[in-house]
């Protein structure tokens, strides 16, 4: 399989070299040059495997030519094996024909060890058959960097550095990064917001010069592999309600696209979906998009489910490239002018967007009511990002018939601002993070400022 970057202009790349790359030389995001498609009978023949035994189904066409079929799935078995329920990504009916799809049941309590669990395995794989070493550095809004780090942590191929907006994501969140002390494991916490840390790894990947010939790697979800990764479990939920017989909806809480997009690509890979819902907290612009065509920058409002206060969502160029016809030349063209305020979408393009997406936007008061609502109903607990999700399915829902499942992207347990708010009683941590408040922590506070960044990667490589 071969992967193309949406601005046209970078070299065409193996899987392996893309996992590695990250970003595009051109600035671009990798997206497969041809996606695999399967057949209802495909997917009807894969409704009594596991989680583990569908993903190797779903992913080995992205990797193959690249990565043997045998240690594709050992890396898979050993990735889901940390998981605490047997299914890996249960479901939960919260009403009728409607359903919470539990993703939290990793080792750090968000979806995101859905796919970084896999790729610290892929990373050390690689690097280990070409003998080379990689510099990883990641932005977090409070739940990539703990998954980042539990998922490479283990490889002595993996120097890793985490920048957090400093004071800006959750307490449990920061423990979970800065309590896990290994000589390849580095914490700083950037006095700006979530958009400043990623347009530092941006600028960081854009010049890598400061490194003295060290490579970097990334572990956003501008790396392709993440997206891969997170596609496995629309099949699964899908296929536990009725897929391929029946279509069935998601509704996904968004920050960074990338949730949301892996849903897309399920779609366009031949997994009957009726309604994708692209859900948002205050930082709506994901929903002026799809709604109004308005794509603006705005400035970035801080609220009770952080892992979602982003205005810049990276992977939504994705999309962008098949809306305007897989031209790169476009993309690059419109990116450019993004970024210096907004633009409005090519009639076309804005259409094709919507023939595939609805959106609906959610206020903290409405999360906490949502929360509260439903822990009135049925004792379950959301967490704030997961009851965005759910509200807007609510809203959104056109045919009562086709199943609705909302992606259930953290724990509450790691949100207690809104949990309390909402009238409910903090969830206890599992048994595996009882002393995260006892714990050692280390971290290093830096000014929003490149150089300084900079700086201390190159000099703690
Ligand atoms: C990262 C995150 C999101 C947003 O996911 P994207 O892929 O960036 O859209 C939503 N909820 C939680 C809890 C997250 O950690």
């Amino acid at each position: 399989m071969n992967y193309i970057s949406t601005r046209g202009e970078a070299p065409k790349l193996s899987f392996s070299d893309v996992l590695l790359a990250g970003l595009a030389n051109d600035g671009g995001l990798y997206v497969p040059e041809i996606l695999p498609r399967f057949s209802a009978e495909d997917i009807a023949s894969w409704s009594d495997l596991s989680y583990q035994e569908l993903a190797f189904k779903v992913m080995f066409p992205f990797v193959k030519g690249d990565i043997p079929e045998v240690d594709f799935r050992r890396m898979i078995n050993e990735a889901y094996a940390d998981f605490n329920h047997q299914a890996v990504a249960p479901m939960v009916q919260t009403g009728s024909n409607e359903w919470v799809l539990e993703l939290f049941r990793g080792p750090t309590l968000a979806f995101k060890d859905f796919a970084l669990q896999l790729l610290g395995r892929l990373m050390d794989y690689v690097l280990t058959q070409r003998d080379e070493e990689l510099v990883i550095l990641g932005a977090t809004s409070g739940d990539t960097g703990s998954a980042a780090i539990e998922g490479c942590r283990h490889s002595d191929r993996l120097d890793v550095f985490i920048l957090h907006p400093y004071e800006r994501v959750s307490e449990v969140q920061r423990r979970q990064m800065t309590t896990v002390i290994d000589d390849n494991v580095f914490n700083i916490a950037v006095k700006g917001n979530f958009d400043d840390c990623q347009s530092m790894v941006k600028a960081s990947f854009a010049d890598q010069s400061f490194l003295n010939g060290k490579k970097l790697g990334a572990v956003n979800s501008i790396n392709w592999a993440r997206i891969m990764a997170q596609i496995v479990y629309y099949f699964s939920a899908a296929i536990s309600v009725g897929a391929p017989h029946r279509p069935v909806s998601f509704s996904v809480p968004t920050g960074n696209f990338g949730d949301i997009f892996a849903g897309y690509l399920a779609k366009q890979m031949g997994l009957p979906i009726d309604q994708l819902v692209v859900a948002t907290n205050q930082n709506d612009i994901l929903h002026r998009v799809i709604a109004n065509n308005d794509m603006s920058r705005q400035s970035l409002n801080v609220t009770l489910s952080p892992s979602m206060d982003i205005m810049v969502s990276s992977n939504f160029e994705r999309l962008l490239f098949d809306a305007y016809g897989r031209d790169g030349e476009s993309v690059k063209a419109l990116m450019a002018q993004f970024n210096s305020g907004g633009v409005e979408l090519e009639a076309k393009a804005w259409n094709f967007i919507n023939s595939h997406f609805d959106s609906y936007k959610v206020d903290d008061k409405r999360t906490c009511e949502v929360i509260a609502q439903v822990f009135a109903e049925t004792e379950y607990l959301l967490d704030p990002h997961t009851a965005i999700g759910l509200e807007s399915a609510r809203a959104c829902w056109r045919d009562k018939s086709v199943p609705m499942i909302t992606l259930a992207t953290a724990h509450p347990v790691k949100f207690p601002a809104a949990v309390e708010k909402a009238g409910c009683e903090t969830p206890v941590l599992p048994d595996h993070m009882q002393d995260l408040f006892e714990r050692q922590e280390s971290y290093e506070v830096l000014a929003n400022d490149l150089e300084q960044v900079q700086a201390f990667v190159a000099k703690s490589s």
